[in-house]
């Protein structure tokens, strides 16, 4: 099995000297749920930029999909970006004139994906996350839960191989943050690869693999914790 994402000794440094990641080693595989966790300044952004080829390593290696980013164009990496890695923030990002299968549809647009196909992608994506009755409002006559749902229907949508999702939890009270790490957890149970950055202890112990950051470092992995070669 190839892994979803495999980094090799990986470091950031930013202009200015600052090492934000400094020897990262760790595989992520297909079918996992994992919370990479730590606190502030621990590098938590950095890795998700690097993981969801918005930014490239200073040293190491990085594969998505069993491919070397370093060995691809900045062209080659949209392109890799846009049909594998499927992104949820903490501010959801949704269009607010546009419907929320149109904002599903926005997603699939830099991944060739025809237009009829894409609506009928985006309406079996929004059925998934149990918005199926809400297609054609707009992201203002929506919750913040039922936001946070359109954003994950979005990334979801073209089947990525991996949904990275920063803090998903983060703008939603605490009742709706548990429905949506719930919602994240039967995605997961239905085959799909999710990473949950966040900052949040309680959250990063509910979830079946941890990763924690500490100064640029992986501190703990409970996946090699466990003696599972990873
Ligand atoms: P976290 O997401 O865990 O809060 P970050 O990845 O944002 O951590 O930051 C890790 C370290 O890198 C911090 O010391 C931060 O100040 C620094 N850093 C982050 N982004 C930049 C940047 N663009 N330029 C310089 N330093 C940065």
């Amino acid at each position: 099995m190839t892994p979803v994402l495999s980094l090799r000794d990986v470091s950031k440094v930013y202009a200015g000297g600052v090492r934000a990641l400094d020897g990262v080693s760790l595989s992520v595989w297909p079918g996992e749920l994992l919370a990479i966790a730590g606190p502030s300044g621990s590098g938590k952004s950095t890795l998700l930029h690097l993981m969801g080829t918005l930014d490239r390593p200073s040293g190491g290696t990085l594969e998505v999909d069993g491919q070397d980013v370093s060995r691809l164009s900045d062209r080659g990496l949209s392109a890799l970006r846009a049909r594998r890695i499927g992104f949820v923030f903490q501010q959801f990002h949704l269009s607010d004139g546009l419907s929320a299968a149109e904002n599903v549809m926005t997603g699939m647009l830099y991944a060739g994906v025809p237009r009829r196909r894409r609506r009928a992608l985006a309406t079996e994506a929004l059925d998934r996350v149990g918005l199926g009755h809400r297609t054609g409002h707009r992201p203002h006559e929506l919750s913040g839960g039922e936001r946070q749902r359109v954003a994950i229907a979005r990334a979801l949508a073209r089947d990525p191989a991996i949904v990275l999702a920063d803090e998903p939890t983060g703008a939603l009270d605490t009742a709706t943050g548990h429905t949506i790490l719930e919602l994240l957890r039967t995605l997961n149970q239905a085959g799909a690869t999710i990473a949950v950055i966040t900052h949040d202890r309680e959250i990063a112990a509910s979830l079946p693999r941890r990763i924690e950051l500490r100064d640029g470092r992986v501190r703990t992995d409970s996946r090699q914790l466990n003696g599972v070669l990873s």
